[in-house]
């Protein structure tokens, strides 16, 4: 660590951190431990509004928990939103799974991910809500260590290298 690393987590801080990610009922969901530090930029959004709000001001080796509610993190669950499609509107090649992520395109043109909930003979339930909408987030924190994000990394709006983002 050289001394011209940042001492605090401020905007433009590449933070590399040991991250557990447990649900209301004890469920461990992800966990970075066992491998690289999970690597992001602060303040460009690439992780949940509430844990980056709490990131801010933190250091290396701080240690904590915190819990993050929908509305701060992947938002709250419509049920509503759950379609039934009829199995051939899916591409040939696509063989549907319970939890497999599929692309669709909006009217408007826009692209949106879907995840499969239901299988049947003749047709699939599919729900635009992210798998972890609705939940309480129980996060364990470990912040490892700070660097001054580059030029590049500032415009790109994440980090690269190990635990970051590849191109
Ligand atoms: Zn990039």
């Amino acid at each position: 660590m050289s001394d011209t690393n940042p001492k605090s987590i401020d905007d433009g801080v590449v933070v590399a951190m040991h991250y557990t990610l447990k649900l209301d009922d004890g469920n461990q969901v992800d966990s970075s431990k066992g491998s690289d530090p999970l690597l992001y930029l602060h303040g460009h959004g690439n992780i949940v509004p509430g844990l980056e709000k709490e990131l801010g001001g933190r250091g290396p080796g701080d240690i904590f928990d915190v819990t993050v509610a929908p509305e701060e993190g992947y938002g709250p669950r419509f049920p509503d939103m759950i379609q039934r499609v009829p199995r051939e509107q899916l591409p040939q090649e696509i063989e549907p799974e319970v939890g497999m992520p599929i692309q669709a395109h909006t009217q408007s043109g826009e692209v949106m991910t879907l995840h499969i909930v239901e299988v049947t003979e003749t047709e699939i339930a599919v729900d635009p809500n992210h798998p972890l909408a609705g939940e309480n987030l129980h996060f364990s924190i470990e912040v490892v260590s700070l660097r001054p994000a580059s030029a590049e990394e500032i415009e790109h709006g994440h980090p690269h290298g190990p635990g970051g983002h590849h191109h």
